[in-house]
């Protein structure tokens, strides 16, 4: 269900970036075996975690919310190879939608956690609320009522004895229990400065016994900064799924029309003029807005570029001018 807006209550379909980022996350390896009496977890997956890149507003939050009903109600586990006739009908899992899917033979089944414990963390309580106050009207307004009756101020208690808390920097108190799966936002501010590359190591422990999985989310960060989101990207890891649309390198974010082509670039399906939610005029005010003050964050936000901020060690575009004058 869409959390807010006009549209709130309507049914929530993804985008076509946020489908191809779930359609990867799910990616099941053509080797994986599933045996009723001990049945494989995340390790059935192509990729043990999830990286999506984008700009300001483009939706992270509404899509973290959903991704977080899926795992908690839905069949996000492996359940084997389907057969001829077999199908996923949500009212075995306890849920009215009248949902039913006729799986193809061949095509990889789904099941739900049996006791999911979910932990959305990010820096700070006000980016954690970004996604829980997205996620408990989600589950309110929609079918999923029937299966979590009740959403708490501080928690959501889950079928199954699992429930669904949030994180932060100041209040780590759940940390290190046995999760499923930690959406962690905003990771492109977790640094080892404000103690956050820590809590992500000690959840990538504790989802590694579970045989669960992280997605995280994040606008473009400052490379001077070393953050989560920074050592996932350039990690040599090949299985976390990286998902980061990056605008031709050749358009200035200073000037103004290469700014809105940037824009429509990075935005693309979730601009209104190709029936999203996002108003392109009133990104472009507040990219120009925030340039004043400061150009590296408006041209991360919204530009989703890797720039370094104000007052590090490299001045903006010098690496690339000197690279290119060595090159020529
Ligand atoms: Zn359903």
């Amino acid at each position: 269900m869409i959390p807010d807006g006009f549209r709130r209550g309507r049914p929530f379909n993804p985008y076509d970036y946020q489908f191809e980022y779930l359609a990867s996350f799910y990616l099941v390896k053509g080797s994986a075996r599933w045996v009723p009496a001990d049945p494989i977890l995340g390790s059935a997956f192509v990729y043990r975690r999830g990286l999506l890149v984008d700009p300001q507003k483009k939706g992270k939050s509404p899509l973290a919310a959903g991704h977080i009903c899926l795992e908690g109600v839905g069949p996000a586990l492996f359940a084997g190879w389907a057969g001829k006739d077999d199908g996923f009908a949500c009212v075995d899992h306890g849920c009215g939608c009248g949902w039913e899917y006729p799986y193809q033979p061949g095509e990889p089944m789904g099941m739900p956690w049996p006791t999911p414990l979910i932990q959305i963390t990010a820096l700070s309580e006000e980016q954690t609320d970004n996604v829980y106050d997205a996620l408990r009207p989600m589950i309110e307004l929609g079918p999923l009522a029937d299966l979590i009756p009740k959403t708490g101020e501080e928690f959501i208690r889950l079928p199954g004895g699992g429930r669904i808390d949030t994180v932060t920097s100041s209040a780590q108190s759940r940390l290190g229990q046995r999760v499923t799966f930690v959406p962690q936002d905003e990771v492109g501010l977790w640094t080892a400065g404000n103690r956050m590359t820590k809590v992500a190591d000690t959840q990538y422990r504790g989802l590694a016994g579970m045989g669960g999985r992280a997605s995280l989310t994040t606008n473009a960060w400052d490379p001077a900064e070393r953050s989560v989101a920074q050592q996932q990207y350039e990690s040599q890891a090949t299985d976390i799924y990286r998902q980061f649309r990056q605008p031709p390198a050749n358009l200035s974010y200073r000037n103004k029309v290469e700014r809105r082509r940037i824009h429509r670039f990075v935005y693309a399906e979730a601009l209104r003029e190709n029936g999203g939610h996002i108003d392109l005029d009133s990104i472009e005010a507040e990219a120009a807005d925030m340039l004043e003050r400061d150009p590296a964050q408006a041209e991360r936000f919204f530009g989703n570029r890797l720039v370094y901020g104000q007052g590090s060690w490299l001045r903006e575009g010098l690496w690339e001018s000197r690279k290119r004058q060595v090159a020529a």
